[in-house]
């Protein structure tokens, strides 16, 4: 999947053997396939650091003329790719992983009007919808403020992105939560861009016996026996993801705090953007582009290969 402009071939989000350039929109792994030694990655600063933090090498390109990087809002250095009409003649966004709604530890979203917008499709059914961000955090500071009395408070959440939003969450209500060594590496770049964030690092903190965790998704039954067995209290377990909305963990609770749009969040976005012709992505872009052409709207799975400047001027012209 890429975009042909200004005579360049850029892949986004994946590898494209016949690129010169390499848009990542940010730094979680599904996304990152695309960079190669010697071949110049276009992203964010935050996205080459937690790269780098994860040991992977890349090797910056400067953004082409005419091509702004946009806030995603879906994890801290997070873009979209924006070729600008003013200088292009036409415009055209590709959008990676994105949400209106503003996070905790994230930039807000930047949207922007184009021509061809090529959009991610996580989400894409109308049948999900999120609640208020508001709610849900107030839920998970609430059951945390209230459980930790009783014993420990485990959520299991992605090292990058989700961790650190809910440090965010749990540092309002007072707590320093304590989180594993991936997680900690992963803050250390948070911080050095300027996001405060109060935690502990379970390898150097003292064992307690009522506190509040974070650690990976995977480990998270493993962490519960351990606590349990330490400390003889009971260990509560929790997930915060928007896939808490279409199925059912084995924690003790789940709570739908996403990251990505839903439907309605799309639909927001697409208004906003007034394309004249939408492209989906992600294994859920056939269903996606259904229903926003149920929704009115001339849309399609994007196709294999490389979207180029011609076609996207006839869009553009309205030819
Ligand atoms: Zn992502």
């Amino acid at each position: 999947m890429g975009l042909r402009v200004n005579g360049h071939r850029v892949a986004l989000d994946r590898h494209e053997p016949d690129s010169d350039l390499n848009f990542v929109s940010h730094a979680h792994s599904d996304h990152t396939s695309g960079i190669r030694k010697g071949k110049g990655t276009i992203t964010s600063e935050v996205t080459r650091a937690l790269l780098e933090s994860k040991g992977k090498k890349v090797t910056m390109a400067a953004v082409p003329p005419g091509v702004r990087l946009l806030n995603a809002g879906h994890m801290f250095g997070s873009r979209q790719f924006y070729v600008d009409s003013d200088q292009n003649g036409y415009s055209v966004v590709y959008t990676g992983d994105y949400q209106m709604q503003k996070a905790y530890a994230t930039e807000g979203i930047e949207v922007r009007k184009a021509d061809v917008l090529i959009i991610d499709s996580t989400y894409p059914n109308p049948n999900v919808v999120f609640d208020s961000r508001e709610d849900v955090i107030a839920a998970i500071q609430c059951y945390t403020k209230q459980k930790v009395n009783w014993g420990t408070v485990l959520f299991g959440a992605y090292s990058a992105g989700k961790a650190q939003e809910l440090i965010s969450i749990f540092n309002e209500i007072g707590i320093a939560p304590v989180v594993d060594e991936k997680v900690g590496e992963i803050n250390k770049v948070y911080t050095s861009f300027g996001v405060r964030l109060d935690y502990e690092v379970a390898s150097e903190s003292q064992p307690r016996d009522n506190f509040v965790g974070i650690v990976n998704i995977s480990k998270l039954t493993q962490n519960k026996i351990e606590v349990e067995r330490r400390t003889e209290r009971r260990a509560f377990t929790a997930v915060a993801t928007g896939w808490a909305k279409v199925m059912t963990f084995e924690t003790d609770v789940q709570f739908p705090l996403s990251d990505h749009a839903d439907f309605k969040q799309a639909l927001e976005y697409v208004s906003l953007c007034e394309p004249k012709v939408i492209y989906t992505v992600g294994s859920q872009s056939g269903i996606f582009a259904l229903q926003l052409q149920k929704a009115g709207y001339s849309a399609s799975p994007f196709f294999q290969g490389a979207l180029d400047e011609q076609m996207i001027k006839a869009i553009a012209n309205g030819r």
